[in-house]
C-alpha cells in the first residue's frame, strides 16, 4: 500500500522566538486560540486512529511554533504507537529540551517513526546551543535547516562543518524577490552545503503537470478541511468526518497553479522524483542520496 502523506496545520499561529521578517513572532495566542487548537489536534489524531486501512506519514507544519505545547507531544506519542503511521514528524525551531522528545518517543519501534525538522534562527539562538540540542537528540531522524540569506552564509557552514551525522543540513533558497537573488559564486557555495539546494533554488513551473498531491498527499487544516496542499485553495473533503477515499484523486491530477517553489509542494511533482530521493524520510526533508541535479538536467 502507498503511504498518504498529509500536511497538517492547525489554528496555533504564534512562536516563541522573535525572528523580525515573521508575522507568527508578532502573534500572541489567546486561551480560545490554544484550547481549539488542542482540540482540533486530538479530532486529527482521532481521524488518523480510525482509518487503519490506510498507512500514513504525517508531517506537523504549523504557523509558528507547535512543539513549545505539550499536546503535540502527546499526539506524537499516540501517532508513532500506531502501526498504520509510519512517520509523524515535524517543523521546529529547537527550542524545547530534547528530554521531551525522549520522553514522548520511548521505545525503538516509535522513534523510527519520529522525524524532526528543525531550523536554525541564527537572531535568536547560537550556533553552539544549538547544536548542543542535535547531539542531544542522537539516535533521531532530524534535518537542520537554514533560510539561505547572503548573511547566512557563514552560519551555514559552521552547521555543516559541526553538525553530528545524524543530522542533515539542508538550506532553504532565497527566492522571495524574484529568481536571481544569487551570485554564481554564492549559489555554488551553497550547493557545497546541500546537495539538493540547486533544485529547491527553482519556483517549477507546474501548471498543467501531474502531481501526486491529492493522490499521495493532502493538507488538512483544524476543522478538517482537506486540500491536495497548501498551495490549492480548493477544499475536496473533511478529514475529520468524510471516507478518506472520497478525498482523494484515483491518477495524479495536472497542477492549477503557474510554479511550485516550497518544498512541502513540489516534492509532490512526479517528474522530481522526490518520494524516490527520499523515501521514508520525505516529511523530515533527508534525502536518501542525491539525484536532484540529474532530476534538473533532465526535466
Ligand atoms: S522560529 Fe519560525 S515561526 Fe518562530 S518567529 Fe522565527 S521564523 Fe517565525
Ligand atoms: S505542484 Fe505544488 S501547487 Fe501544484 S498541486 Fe502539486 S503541490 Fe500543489
Amino acid at each position: 500500500m502507498t503511504d498518504l502523506r498529509v500536511l497538517y496545520r492547525g489554528p496555533l499561529s504564534s512562536c516563541n522566538y522573535d525572528c523580525a521578517y515573521c508575522p507568527f513572532a508578532k502573534h500572541v495566542s489567546d486561551r480560545e486560540e490554544l484550547r481549539r487548537d488542542q482540540a482540533s489536534l486530538e479530532r486529527f489524531v482521532d481521524a488518523v486512529e480510525r482509518n487503519t486501512d490506510q498507512t500514513f506519514q504525517i508531517l506537523f507544519t504549523p504557523w509558528g511554533e507547535a512543539l513549545t505545547h505539550r499536546w503535540y507531544w502527546r499526539a506524537i506519542t499516540r501517532l508513532t504507537a500506531m502501526t498504520h503511521v509510519r512517520k509523524v514528524a515535524a517543523q521546529t525551531n529547537l527550542s524545547w529540551r530534547p528530554e521531551l522528545a525522549k520522553r514522548a518517543v520511548e521505545s525503538d519501534a516509535a522513534r523510527a517513526r519520529f522525524g524532526l525538522w528543525t531550523t536554525f534562527h541564527p537572531t535568536e539562538t547560537t550556533v553552539d546551543r544549538f547544536i548542543e540540542k542535535v547531539r542531544a537528540l542522537d539516535g533521531f531522524s532530524v534535518s537542520v535547516g537554514i533560510v539561505g540569506l547572503r548573511e547566512n552564509m557563514g552560519y551555514a557552514e559552521e552547521l555543516k562543518a559541526r553538525l553530528p551525522s545524524h543530522a542533515h543540513l539542508w538550506v532553504n533558497a532565497y527566492k522571495s524577490d524574484g529568481p536571481g537573488y544569487y551570485r554564481d559564486d554564492e549559489a555554488e557555495r551553497y550547493a557545497m552545503l546541500d546537495r539538493e539546494f540547486a533544485l529547491n533554488n527553482v519556483r517549477h513551473p507546474s501548471r498543467g503537470k501531474p502531481c501526486r498531491a491529492g493522490t499521495h498527499a493532502i493538507s488538512v487544516n483544524g476543522l478538517g478541511e482537506t486540500r491536495r496542499c497548501h498551495f490549492v485553495d480548493q477544499v475536496v473533503g473533511n478529514f475529520f468526518t468524510d471516507p478518506l477515499a472520497s478525498l482523494l484523486n484515483t491518477e495524479p491530477a495536472p497542477c492549477p497553479n503557474e510554479t511550485c517553489g516550497c518544498y512541502i509542494g513540489y516534492v509532490h511533482l512526479e517528474e522530481l522524483a522526490q518520494y524516490e530521493l527520499y523515501g521514508d524520510r520525505l516529511m523530515e526533508r533527508v534525502p536518501r542520496t542525491s539525484r536532484s541535479l540529474r532530476v534538473l538536467e533532465t526535466a
